[in-house]
């Protein structure tokens, strides 16, 4: 075992927060992009939202684009860790990702030096 990443409470109560708020806005965005679209009435909209909370519905994914969608996995992925203490290492090299970073980008399941390794294999842009 890694030597555990040290958070205070209060410090595990603070990135709970921000993975929260984040996940909410883009939960939100989802519910706004069901209550827009004509095929599906507000009262589904809202159930599928309602779900969402518990678990992803193809249909619910669908108004999410890629990075979204990757970073709702990533959100949860990080709201476990943080529950069970493993939250701030890296899931590859299994170092500190560094709470600076960790500020910036909550949900990130990578340090740095990974992140830079992972979007240089695959380029996008
Ligand atoms: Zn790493």
């Amino acid at each position: 075992m890694p030597e555990k990443f040290k958070l205070s409470k209060k410090e595990k109560e603070e990135f709970k927060k921000l993975l929260l708020e984040r996940k909410n806005s883009i939960i939100k965005k989802l519910s706004q992009f069901y209550r827009e679209s004509q095929e599906i009435e507000t009262d589904t909209a809202l159930d599928v939202v309602d779900k969402a909370e518990t678990s992803y519905t193809k249909e619910f994914l669908l108004g999410l684009t890629d990075s979204e969608r990757e970073q709702l996995q990533q959100i949860d992925q990080a709201l476990d860790r943080l529950e069970k203490g493993e939250y701030g290492h890296c899931q590859v090299c299994h170092k500190e990702i560094g709470k600076k970073r960790l500020q910036i980008i909550p949900w990130t399941p990578y340090c740095i030096s990974c992140q830079e390794k992972i979007e240089g294999g695959t380029p996008e842009k």
